[in-house]
């Protein structure tokens, strides 16, 4: 290592200020301006000596021209032409500070022609333009100390696991915490996936599995089942968020944080119009999933096998007396399970009452291939569901409500 001390680094000091200025005769400012003693005004009075005009300073050879006084030591150039939000791809010049002076939009083209106001005008506009070309002050970045990159992620489900992956892919630090004991959140109990890869028309294996593993043995994601997060202060940049589990607490800096908290199902027990608890084979689209893991589709009264099953759409959502707003996954998550249970068994039955399908993009070739592979898609409002299980709905195309008997499980399609 070197002992001779070192001298402080000095910033480098700014080449001394030069401002020039460039007169646009073109777009009409020359009918309108008498450029000539505009140029005076800058050189007698603002005792600036480079000014010079030109017929079209946005043309190559105007380009140049402004081009090749900066390179002679031009710092400021000003360029009194037009405004300053055209032309702007035109007038850089890397190591300049270009200031404009709006004499089209503001003078040429909005003021009567060659009259005393309107010079004033355009010397005032070009005074201004000077004046900073004069006082300027480039803005300095803000220097910004003590800040963290580290991301924390709240919620271990598919948004909170993607979120930490992407962001460790992005070079950050993720610090991930789950409040229950394992990752995956809801995704994890799925029996399969809605399609997310083309042609889009199956449904897919639950992968959340590879996420899941992806994301734990990724090294620049730490991990922290079991916890919460019980306080945060601080701001974008600098939070300090105490984490706590089983008792114990630690105090983490991090950089900005992503909530991926999740959501609840709908509470089915406020759907008893719909049947739900008048017998055990009416469930909803989430207690389905766990009957599916089982193998084929059994009753949960009798466990006979299922061989008839509707599923009634907006169970509990788009509905002013629940949750007034679409739920956004019930249709396509009632098609994927539709097409579960008649791939299980191609005898089956398998009915869809909807009131108005919701499958935008890609969903959109799951709905069709449903049709293909026989789901009955039945358009009309459910007007009840009697205890034997018959369902009524108000059919749209037919104009009279059907009963819809003989169905071994009602699925409640809540969001
Ligand atoms: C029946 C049904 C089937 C579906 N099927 C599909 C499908 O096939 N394909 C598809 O793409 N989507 C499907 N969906 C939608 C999908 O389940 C959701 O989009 C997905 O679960 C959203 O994931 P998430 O991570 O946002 O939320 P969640 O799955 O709710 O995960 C949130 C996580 O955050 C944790 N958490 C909550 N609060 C805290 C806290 N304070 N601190 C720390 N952790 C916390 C929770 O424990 C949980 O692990 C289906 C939905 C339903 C209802
Ligand atoms: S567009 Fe601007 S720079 Fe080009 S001629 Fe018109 S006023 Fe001059
Ligand atoms: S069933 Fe379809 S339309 Fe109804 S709430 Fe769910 S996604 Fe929206």
């Amino acid at each position: 290592m070197s002992t001779t001390p070192q001298a402080a680094a000095k910033p480098a000091t700014p080449p001394p200020r030069k401002p020039g200025v460039f007169i646009c005769t073109g777009c009409g400012i020359g009918e309108a301006v008498k450029v000539d003693a505009l140029s005076g005004t800058v050189t007698k009075e603002q005792k600036i000596a480079h000014v010079k005009t030109h017929g079209a300073l946005c043309s190559e050879e105007g380009g140049a021209l402004i081009k090749a006084d900066v390179a002679a030591g031009i710092t400021h150039p000003v360029i009194a032409a037009c405004s300053h939000r055209v032309m702007t791809d035109r007038f850089q010049f890397p190591g300049a500070e270009v200031i404009r002076a709006n004499l089209r939009e503001q003078v040429a083209w909005s003021q009567a022609p060659m009259t005393e106001d309107t010079q004033m005008l355009a010397a005032d506009q070009v005074r201004m333009a000077i004046a900073q070309a004069k006082k300027m002050e480039a803005p300095k970045p803000a220097a910004l100390a003590d800040t963290s990159s580290v991301v924390l992620v709240v919620g271990g489900g598919v948004t909170g696991l993607s979120a930490a992956l992407e962001a460790s892919r992005a070079g950050h630090e993720v610090v991930l915490v789950e409040r229950s004991d394992r990752l995956g959140g809801w995704a994890a109990q799925w029996s399969q996936r809605l399609p997310h890869r083309p042609p889009y028309r199956e449904p897919q294996k639950n992968d959340i599995g590879a996420l899941i593993d992806t994301v734990t043995a990724t090294k620049s994601i730490s991990v922290h089942t079991n916890s919460i997060v019980s306080k945060t202060s601080g701001g974008p940049g600098r939070f300090s968020v105490t984490l706590s589990k089983a008792g114990a607490e630690q105090v983490l800096a991090a950089g900005a944080i992503v909530l991926a908290t999740g959501w609840r199902p709908y509470d089915a027990t406020k759907l008893g119009h719909l049947g739900y608890g008048g017998s055990p084979d009416v469930v909803t689209g989430v207690e389905l999933e766990s009957l599916f893991k089982d193998g084929r589709l059994k009753r949960k009264s009798d466990g006979k096998e299922v061989r008839s099953i509707a599923f009634l759409q907006c169970a509990g959502s788009r509905d002013p007396d629940h949750l007034p707003y679409c739920s956004s996954v019930c249709c396509g998550v009632s098609i994927r399970q539709a097409m579960q249970v008649l791939k299980a068994d191609p005898k089956a039955s398998a009915y869809i009452i909807y009131e108005e399908l919701r499958t935008p993009g890609t969903a959109e070739e799951l709905y069709r291939e449903a049709q293909r592979s026989g789901v009955i898609f039945m358009k009309g409002k459910v007007k009840g569901v009697a205890k034997d299980m018959t369902v009524t709905y108000a059919d749209e195309l037919l104009g009279e409500e059907v009963p819809l008997a003989g169905l071994d499980m009602i699925v409640l399609a809540t969001g």
